[in-house]
Parts: structure tokens; C-alpha cells; sequence
């Protein structure tokens, strides 16, 4: 029985093999060190340069897609860049350096060289209160201003006297870049991975989507998947509804969907369900997080959050959900100077890198069956087909698991519907189909 189960099928997508977990999430960290100090933001050079470290580890295609195009209801912004800034006090000392963390500046700060007082300056200055030593992550994409921020603790010795300020950037015509990577499996469905490209030196909201998705790609590159995959690399919100509005007419072909992000960190999983609510992605997550033996979180679908807000709407309602570890603004580090190298580590890029091949596997090995002899149980002792010895756990599990598959093998319900009817795991649904399949007891069916 067990040399059975444990035969390679030749159907059989082998998504976990000659894998190194824990080499891998030292590459994870790695990368994530490397973009680090990279000013990124929805457009400009430091996406640019992300991209391209990117693509040391995978061919990415680079997409430049033009200032003022219009993309649904939004149009392309101008491209920001920034080359300096700071802040001197009357002595002509920096006392705020961009140079020293980009997230001193509100991105997309336009330019600006100007003395001013303390009471005048005080207006574009951010801080947090109640996390003194941390510097706050701020924007401004769609209105023009400018500001910087600062720890609270920096702000309180701010003397009253005449501060020279000076933004040295750009907002111009220029383009929006996102990274797309595509890997032909043996089907045309589309298994899309989608991550945000577009924080500044921020590790854990950002960084990690992108780390985890590289080495996803990298590894998915290197096997025969069943499914194509489509890696997505795009600023937030404006970046995936750009890509929507180019591909509108191909995103029939994805069939399963996750949004990555916030993977790197200490907390529990936390998955977010498609709009669809009970769409395979969704039901595959959950077993793989019911069966991590760890503590984790399902949360209904809702309309905020990351890119999934633009895949899940109604016009396109697509089966992609958002798995993450902790969920953005639920702990404290969330955008600020404090989601830094520190927050992030290999062990839980390793777990969440884990978990997504788990799921992929599910995706990739669920099918339908029909049992070939439906009418009353096909008599199994005679085909060799129950243990010998009864009693032992394992062999019940098992031959439970063959008298689920015969029964809701109807044409109707696939591998991992009778896993969750049954609460029985998925792999031992699937080797224990293989089996059966071998037996002459289930054909496949679409
Ligand atoms: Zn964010």
C-alpha cells in the first residue's frame, strides 16, 4: 500500500522537489538588504533600479508605459524623481538629511529651495507622536506639495529661527515602469502572483512581496508546471489598474490569483479571500493554513487593502485573494522607519515561502474524477486494495480517504472538495487518487 502512495505519477506537478527552503530565505533577505535603500516610489528611477536587481534572478519584461495615458478612470502621473534633500538650521547645519533615510521625504515632494521660519515650516512637517524615534512614511501622488518627515523627537528640538529648506526633484512627462514575468506551463490558465514595487526603504510591507515572489518565479522557472504563471511587478493601485486596462481582453486565462505582501514578519498568516469568496484559491489557502499547525486568520473579502482591490472589482471580479503575515496598519513598525531590516527575517520568509508552495501544489494536483464503478462500493478487498491488518490509524485514514474519492467522485467535486468534506489533507487525497486512478477505479474528467 504505502510503496503505492508513494509512487511518482507522471501527472503529478512536483512543485516541492530539490527545493532548499532555508537557502532560499537567506536569498529572500539578501534582496531584500540589497533594494533597501532604493528611493522607490509609483514612477522613477529607484522602481527602475529595483526592477533591475530583479533581474539578476529572473528575466522580468520592463513595461514603460507613457505620462498621461489613461488607464479607466485614472490617468498615468507625471514621473517623480529625487536627487537630494534636506533641511539646515541657521548655522548651516543639515539637521534633516534625505541621504540618511528617504522616508525623510514625503514622496513626491516637489521641488523647492526656500528659507523659512520654524511656524511656516512646521506645516510640512510629519512626525508620531506616540513612537517618538521613528520617522513616518508619507505621499502625495495626486496633489502637489511637498513636506518632510522626522522623528517626534527630532521636531521637539527644532529651535525657533530661520531654516534653509531644499527638495531637489523632479515632476515631469515621463513614464510608469512595472515588471511583468511570464512562465509557459503545459496550459494556457494562468496562476497570477501580483506584488507592489513602489514603498521606499521599507521592509516588511513591500520588500518582502517582492523578495518572496523573485525566488516563487525563480523556483517555478526551474520545474514543468502544469499552469502558466504571470508574475506581476507594479506600483501599487495605479500600477494594477494599468495592467488591467492593457490586458483586458486576456485576464479570462487567470484562473487563480494572490496578491503578496507583508510576509516577512514575526506575526501569524493572515490570508484575505477573493471577492468570489469561495473560489479554489480561497478554499486552498485555508487547508494549507488549517493545516500549518500554527495559529492563522481568514478575513472576508473587503475593499481595501492592496492590489486585490483592483483584481476583485466587479468589473473583473477575479479569484485572487491576499496572503500575508501580518496585515498592513495592525502593527505598529507599518509605515514607518521601524519596518526595517530588523522587522523582517529569513525563518518567516522561509514559512511564508513554504505555505505558497503549498497552496501552488494543491492548485496544481486538484482534478476531477469519475469513479468507474459508481454503483454500491466497488469491492476493494479483492483488488488488494485494503491493509491487511486493520485497525492502525494511517490505514483508516486511508482507506477513508478511497471511500470519500469513490463517492464524491461524481463529475461534480474535485480532490480538494472531497479534502475539505472528508477533513482529510489534500495529499493524502491526491496519492490516495493516484492509487485508485492506477486501479482502474476513477478516470479523469474536466
Ligand atoms: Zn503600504
Amino acid at each position: 500500500m504505502t510503496n503505492l502512495f508513494n509512487k511518482h505519477m507522471q501527472n503529478a506537478t512536483e512543485i516541492n522537489t530539490n527545493i532548499n527552503v532555508n537557502d532560499i530565505s537567506h536569498k529572500m533577505y539578501q534582496l531584500i538588504s540589497d533594494l533597501y535603500p532604493l528611493c522607490r516610489s509609483i514612477t522613477g528611477d529607484g522602481l527602475r533600479k529595483t526592477l533591475d536587481i530583479i533581474q539578476k534572478n529572473i528575466p522580468l519584461s520592463i513595461h514603460d508605459i507613457p505620462t498621461g495615458t489613461e488607464v479607466f478612470d485614472w490617468t498615468i502621473p507625471k514621473e517623480w524623481n529625487i536627487r537630494d534633500a534636506f533641511i539646515k538650521n541657521s548655522q548651516g547645519e543639515k539637521i534633516i538629511d534625505f541621504h540618511e533615510s528617504n522616508l525623510h521625504i514625503v514622496n513626491y515632494s516637489i521641488n523647492i529651495h526656500e528659507k523659512m521660519s520654524l511656524q511656516d515650516l512646521k506645516a510640512h512637517l510629519f512626525t508620531l507622536p506616540d513612537r517618538p524615534d521613528w520617522i513616518p512614511y508619507r505621499t502625495s501622488y495626486y496633489k502637489e506639495n511637498w513636506g518632510f518627515c522626522l522623528s517626534h523627537n527630532q521636531l521637539l528640538e527644532l529651535k525657533d529661527e530661520v531654516y534653509e529648506v531644499c527638495i531637489d526633484s523632479s515632476l515631469e512627462n515621463g513614464y510608469l515602469t512595472y515588471g511583468e514575468y511570464y512562465i509557459r506551463g503545459k496550459k494556457p490558465d494562468e496562476i497570477l502572483i501580483s506584488c507592489h514595487t513602489c514603498h521606499p526603504s521599507l521592509c516588511n510591507d513591500n520588500l518582502s512581496g517582492l523578495a518572496l515572489a523573485t525566488f516563487l518565479a525563480k523556483h517555478l522557472s526551474q520545474i514543468s508546471p502544469s499552469y502558466s504563471y504571470r508574475f506581476l511587478f507594479i506600483p501599487g493601485t495605479i500600477g494594477s489598474i494599468t495592467w488591467l486596462a492593457l490586458n483586458e481582453v486576456s485576464v479570462n486565462k487567470i484562473k487563480h490569483g494572490l496578491v503578496v505582501t507583508c510576509v516577512g514578519d514575526s506575526g501569524k498568516s493572515h490570508y484575505k479571500k477573493s471577492r468570489q469568496g469561495n473560489a479554489e484559491i480561497d478554499k486552498a489557502v485555508t487547508q494549507v493554513l488549517k493545516n500549518s499547525g500554527q495559529d492563522y486568520e481568514i478575513m472576508e473579502f473587503s475593499p481595501y487593502g492592496y492590489d486585490e482591490r483592483q483584481f476583485c472589482s466587479p468589473g473583473f471580479n477575479l479569484p485572487v485573494g491576499c496572503f500575508m503575515r501580518s496585515p498592513h496598519g495592525t502593527y505598529p513598525q507599518y509605515h514607518t522607519s521601524a519596518d526595517n531590516l530588523d522587522l523582517v527575517k529569513p525563518q518567516y520568509l522561509a514559512d511564508s515561502f513554504s505555505k505558497l508552495l503549498s497552496v501552488l501544489d494543491i492548485i496544481e494536483n486538484d482534478k476531477k474524477y469519475l469513479n468507474q464503478n459508481p454503483k454500491c462500493e466497488p469491492q476493494l478487498g479483492k483488488r488488494g486494495l485494503y491493509s491487511a491488518i486493520g485497525g492502525q490509524t494511517d490505514t483508516k485514514k486511508s482507506e477513508m480517504a478511497m471511500l470519500w474519492i469513490l463517492n464524491l467522485s461524481d463529475g461534480n467535486h474535485t480532490l480538494l472538495d472531497i479534502s475539505e468534506k472528508s477533513s482529510l489533507e489534500f495529499d493524502l487525497i491526491k496519492k490516495t487518487a493516484d492509487t485508485l486512478l492506477q486501479f482502474n477505479l476513477l478516470k479523469e474528467t474536466t
